[in-house]
């Protein structure tokens, strides 16, 4: 029996197509109300977009709150902090427009450094927006945001949130175009520090097995021994349908991928559990890490020379039946196609995809989508 220990609002979730539907989810412990404080996870869509779900639903923070929380306003001058998984607009935009008009505490931005250095330099440099978020926390300082840089390798407390912990792990995101370098996203491991319950969360990813230098198998290899009594909710994206070529992926999952991906976690968690046989396989648990002495700082960062990539172990067949049993894969970040027409969505047909090609595998894992205004409990 599992009680839930996070509660989860989706703002926005779509792929970056539709600025009312961007990345953006609220969250707060299960055992405290709404107004006592909220975390936002990414900040693509904001105010508008909860506008619109409250006029369709007025009661979706009143189920847990001691007073009525009915404006999109009210709500989010009760965000204490927003944890960005990356800089692209369709994740922070809000976090630009909703600035000036934000009131209460000033509130933190948690991220790694790469992605506050272009928030501060390319979006809140008093050209493209107000001057609105500094690194300097000294008291009385107006600003509306303190920058607050995530270190990869160990959890940190939020701030306001004592029982609630934030990890950041290292993503390749893509090549930027010009320079040809690898860009960076990340991923939240996000706990509760009472019952030491996780969840992850990601932000956009490429598939491993297009990388040179893959990371995501250190997030499967990190996520795979807490599976699934610690860690039973993965938040991931899948932006494409299976018809996307390869070459035009641009730093994200096709379900495909996104299955590969799963089935690299479910081969984590077998090993995990026979230590012996990753032995001999030549391919240990821990493995070889590629994160563990990156900088997070952009300045510092080259063009990645080509890794090998570790051999997969080989298993049994049968091995991985079941051995997921008790997760759930949340996917969200399609990119829909607002072509007017009714009926099923892009995000319908990507996720019944995934479904079907997880599925197949009999790996046990529940795959489900993630809807704009929905309530989901962690
Ligand atoms: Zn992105
Ligand atoms: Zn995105």
């Amino acid at each position: 029996m599992s009680t839930h220990v996070f509660d989860l609002v989706v703002v926005g979730s779509g792929g970056g197509v539709d600025e009312t539907d961007l990345s953006a989810y609220l969250l707060k412990p299960s055992g405290a109300s709404w107004d006592a404080g909220i975390i936002a996870l990414e900040a693509g869509s904001g105010k508008g977009a909860l506008k619109q779900i409250l006029f369709q639903n007025p009661d979706l923070f009143n189920t847990d709150s001691s007073s009525p929380l009915i404006s999109a306003d009210q709500i989010y001058n009760l965000v204490q902090c927003f944890l960005v998984t990356h800089s692209h607009l369709d994740h922070v935009a809000c976090l630009a427009i909703m600035a000036g008009s934000l009131s209460g505490t000033r509130k933190r931005v948690y991220a790694l450094m790469d992605v506050l250095e272009d928030l501060q330099e390319h979006i809140f440099n008093d050209r493209l927006w107000p001057k609105l978020g500094s690194f300097d926390d000294r008291p009385g300082e107006d600003y509306k945001y303190l920058y607050t840089a995530l270190d990869p390798q160990m959890y940190h407390k939020l701030e306001s949130f004592p029982n609630v912990s934030v990890k950041v792990a290292l993503l390749n995101h893509g090549h930027a175009a010009e320079s040809g370098r690898q860009y960076h996203s990340s991923a939240f491991f996000i706990q509760d520090n009472t019952s030491g319950k996780e969840f992850l969360f990601f932000g956009d990813v490429q598939p491993d097995s297009l990388s040179s230098t893959p990371l995501t198998i250190d997030v499967w290899r990190d996520a795979a021994p807490k599976i699934p009594d610690i860690l039973n909710v993965i938040f991931i994206e899948c932006s494409w349908p299976s018809s996307r070529e390869d070459s035009s992926l641009y730093g994200h999952l096709k379900p495909e991928h996104l299955r590969d991906e799963i089935i690299s976690l479910a081969t984590q968690v077998y090993l995990s559990r026979n230590p012996t046989i990753a032995t001999a396989n030549g391919s240990t648990a821990a493995g070889t890490s590629h994160s563990g002495t990156r900088s997070p700082r952009r300045k510092k960062r080259k063009v990645d020379p080509p890794a090998p990539v570790p051999a997969p172990p080989v298993l049994e067949p049968g091995s991985l039946h079941g051995i997921l049993k008790g997760l759930r894969v949340y996917v969200m970040h399609c990119k829909d196609q607002l072509n007017g027409q009714p009926g099923s969505t892009m995000k319908d047909l990507i996720v019944s995809q995934v479904q079907t090609l997880v599925e197949a595998e009999n790996l046990g894992v529940e795959i489900f989508s993630v809807d704009q205004g929905t309530h989901i409990r962690i």
